[in-house]
């Protein structure tokens, strides 16, 4: 039946209807009614009142509750019960035993559930479906618990436009829906009454797509601070006796930056890779990844996005070195000391080359990588076509990886040769972080190669190995 006020006179017992029963209101001023003079309570009525609906609270002092939207009166909550068809419970569970002695005023009615918890798995059961409990003959649809009081009051934007609804009425969500997208918001069906803990453990959520690519990059700079604070200060000091503790500031944050970035823009694509692998050994796209493997598939943009921003740090923390006390005086004392001994340094061309190479593959790594993070914003990504996107994000990911990783190498350039790079036998810090790029390379490299190349893009477009025994099982059955 429709949820619309004008339709019928002859009410059913499941119908609902958003206007006072008996009444004949014009649909742009159906009557609402909300328990709770809260905050929600007043952002909601007075969104409501905006939107073309009039508004009435049901409130424990309904003659001292403090100020209400203009135009909005306050009631005890049997009159505001009855004099309404859909009826917003804008108070905490735990002070829903009052509605039990309401249940007769509310039998038939739609009940929204606005309600959250402080914590997951705080109850047995869900909000709403403990109200549904405690008033079975009314229609609770859980809705609007993950907007904001401040955002209802400030109207929908682009971040906060969704309203996700559920209930065991279809027509009670209906009507719910209709309100929703009257106030300007989305709204989007999770189905019965079952998922309102669902929707209540939504508020709840910190960052759970970040979870495991901040544990990376945590561990990950705590790992390189310590072992290049070992190599870099602690051998110093032991071993020479010289205090050069100031460089954590800036020389071991800057090395440390970059290891965290590579490696992680590194294992930002190896998950892709190593997916391409198992789908070539098992000759199908059809078999489930392992779980492991999807989490990590999953997670590919926030690893990318976290490994940009420490690159950012790398960029800023470069800018830096020419106005350093440490460089500036070691600049000087070199340049006084040559005019001393009257000395000339030789140009070395070499030496040019390979900074200017080093430079330069850090910059066009850089400006990628940039471009990367770009065109992951959902607004831009929206623009783009597949094809654009997967370009984007695929070829010039890889040719970020390579700049990075050549960048890095050049770095190094011939130092790993020397002893004097393994201090108490431990490789530096930049080689470590060499190590999964250049996995990395070399298995997207064999992946190109035309033979693996045409296998890969057979299975992916749904061809499937046929395993031979298997066959020959079929055959004899046959
Ligand atoms: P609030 O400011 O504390 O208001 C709750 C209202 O409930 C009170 O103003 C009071 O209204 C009523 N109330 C308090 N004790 C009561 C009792 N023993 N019996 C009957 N009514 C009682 O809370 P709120 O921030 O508006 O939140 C209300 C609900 O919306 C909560 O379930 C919350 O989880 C949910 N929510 C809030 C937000 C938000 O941004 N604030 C966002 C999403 C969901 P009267 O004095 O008029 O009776």
């Amino acid at each position: 039946m429709s949820v619309d006020s004008s339709v019928s006179k002859e009410v059913k017992p499941e119908s609902v209807l958003l206007c006072p029963l008996g009444t004949t209101a014009a649909p742009e001023q159906k009557l609402l009614c909300i328990f709770g003079t809260g905050d929600l309570g007043r952002s909601l009525g007075q969104r409501l009142l905006q939107c073309g609906y009039r508004v009435v609270y049901g409130s424990r002092r309904p003659n001292s509750c403090g100020p209400l939207p203009r135009g909005t009166k306050a009631m005890n909550h049997e009159a505001a019960a009855m004099s309404a068809a859909l009826v917003f419970v804008c108070v905490h569970r735990e002070n829903y035993d009052f509605l039990e002695a309401l249940a007769p005023q509310l039998n038939g009615k739609v009940l929204v559930d606005v309600s959250n918890n402080l914590k997951k798995n705080l109850y047995p059961e869900s909000n709403a479906e403990y109200l549904q409990r405690l008033i079975p003959g009314a229609h609770v649809v859980k809705a609007f618990n993950t907007l904001s009081a401040w955002s209802l009051q400030n109207g929908p934007s682009d971040a906060n436009r969704q309203v996700y609804l559920c209930g065991n009425s279809v027509q009670a969500k209906q009507a719910v829906e209709e309100m929703a997208t009257k106030l300007g918001f989305a709204a989007l069906d999770r189905g019965s009454l079952s998922a309102a803990g669902e929707l209540e453990d939504f508020p709840l959520q910190l960052f759970p797509e970040w979870r495991l690519p901040l544990r990376v990059a945590v561990g990950l700079t705590a790992f390189f601070f310590f072992y290049l604070l070992m190599r870099d200060v602690v051998y110093t000091y032991v071993e020479q006796g010289k205090d050069i503790s100031f460089r954590i500031m800036v020389s071991l944050a800057n090395k440390v930056f970059p290891i965290v970035s590579l490696i992680m823009l590194a294992l930002c694509y190896l998950p892709g890779v190593i997916a391409a692998f198992l789908q070539l050994y098992r000759g199908t796209k059809y078999r489930r990844f392992p779980n492991w493997l999807d989490r990590w598939m999953l997670c590919r943009k926030q690893l990318g996005l976290i490994a940009l921003g420490f690159a950012f740090l790398h960029v800023l923390y470069t800018l830096i070195i020419p106005i350093r006390y440490y460089v500036r005086f070691r600049i000087t004392a070199n340049t006084i000391s040559q005019i001393r001994e009257n000395r000339t340094s030789v140009f070395d061309t070499t030496k040019a080359w390979r900074a200017d190479s080093y430079y330069s593959m850090g910059i066009l790594g850089f400006g990628l990588y940039v471009l990367l993070g770009i065109s992951s914003l959902p607004s831009v990504s929206n623009a783009l076509s597949w094809r654009e996107f997967s370009f984007i994000q695929s070829k010039l990911g890889y040719l970020t990886v390579f700049f990075c990783t050549f960048h890095t190498y050049l770095y190094g350039w011939d130092r790993f040769l020397h002893s004097y790079s393994y201090k108490w036998f431990t490789p530096p810090g930049y080689l470590l972080s060499l190590v999964v790029p250049s996995v990395l390379i070399v298995l997207k490299l064999l992946l190109l190669l035309p033979c693996v190349d045409r296998s890969l893009t057979r299975i992916r477009q749904g061809w499937e190995r046929t395993d031979p025994e298997d066959s020959s099982v079929k055959a004899l059955l046959t």
